[in-house]
């Protein structure tokens, strides 16, 4: 018997019984010659992790731009905080955490630089508009790899495609388009834990909002700190989807009422507020600038960087180098295309 096998024995004995096994994987589009150490779901997480898509996410606003203090949070710690959070509910829930964990780690691939305003920004620009998790799924389609993408399992693809909520419903509502699996479903909530509690503490490490200005009810709820809300929202969860015998992953109408609360909350004074959208302006303008400049100068993408799939458009390969892009290789790139350079002493 090879690892993985008896890997496939040990799942099928751990596991509940709503998880996905690696065994029951519908597999992937081109087949391949399984792995003899690791499952299915292990290796989309490693290639994913190994990818250069993944090391970019590092350099990648997630609310604050390019920051400059050490300790806000990028795309990347956004990221593995997601992967933390979903892997203690999958291992409490009996859930398969391979699983959980490469769905986690490549949810937010296709993110652009600079946050929201540059998806925003590449949505007006492209012909056929522009969203996050689409081209999280082109990443690992057709980018990665220089252009033959990551061959990822059924499940890992449904996972990624299905994680983005916006302000719409968290999960237990008919019309939201769900992951199939209880693990894709997982971190979509692990999502939205991470990101109302991180960026509620950046705010107030940047000095955008006090403690105190969050509503007392909020505060009452889900406690003062970064660990107490994590702590409150995941024990929530796992209570509430062991009470359904892990048939659904289920938060309580309390706590989704609470998250979906302080969600608009962190919108109206956060992600909304004159001094974040200020930057953001600013960063718009760059990636409109770096667009049009490719467009008419398609000689230059390749010189640049970027890459022209066959049978694309010059808009959509531009798209790709963009959003493709860190903060800082954007802003350097554009300093060099548009800025005078100072001459060199010899
Ligand atoms: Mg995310």
């Amino acid at each position: 018997m090879t690892i993985r096998r008896s890997i496939e024995k040990t799942e099928n004995d751990l596991l509940g019984m709503t998880a996905c096994r690696s065994q029951q994987s519908r597999g992937r589009e081109r087949q391949e010659e399984p792995c003899r150490i690791r499952t299915v779901f292990q290796v989309d997480r490693d290639r994913i992790l190994h990818s250069k898509s993944f090391r970019r996410l590092k350099y990648k606003t997630q609310v604050f731009l390019a920051p400059e203090g050490d300790h806000y949070r990028t795309r990347l710690t956004h990221t593995l905080e997601v992967s933390q959070i979903a892997r203690t509910i999958a291992r409490a829930l009996r859930l398969n955490e391979d699983l959980t964990e490469a769905i986690a780690l490549g949810h937010d691939l296709g993110h652009t630089p600079f946050g929201h305003a540059g998806e925003r920004v590449l949505a007006e620009l492209l012909p056929n508009g522009f969203h996050h998790v689409s081209q999280s799924l082109r990443v690992v389609d057709v980018l990665e790899k220089g252009g033959s993408g990551l061959n990822l399992s059924w499940e890992v693809r449904d996972g990624i495609s299905n994680h983005s909520k916006g302000r719409g419903p968290l999960l237990n509502n008919e019309s939201a388009a769900l992951p199939t699996t209880l693990e894709g479903q997982l971190v979509r909530l692990a999502d939205i834990i991470a990101y109302v509690s991180h960026d509620l503490d950046d705010a107030i490490r940047a000095g955008l909002i006090n403690n105190s200005d969050v509503p007392e009810q909020l505060r009452g709820q889900f406690g003062e700190k970064h660990s107490q809300r994590i702590n409150r929202m995941v024990s929530d969860v796992i209570e509430t989807s062991l009470s359904a015998s892990v048939s659904q992953v289920a938060v309580s109408h309390n706590m989704e009422t609470g998250i979906k609360t302080l969600r608009e909350w962190l919108y109206a004074n956060v992600y909304q507020a004159d001094a974040v959208e200020a930057e953001f302006r600013k960063a718009k303008r760059i990636l409109r600038e770096l667009f049009r400049y490719f467009v008419d100068n398609p000689g230059e993408l390749i010189i640049c960087g970027g890459r022209h799939q066959p049978g694309d458009a010059i808009e959509v390969a531009v798209g790709d180098f963009l959003a493709g892009m860190t903060d800082r290789f954007a802003l350097n790139l554009y300093q060099h295309l548009f800025l005078p350079q100072p001459w060199k002493n010899c």
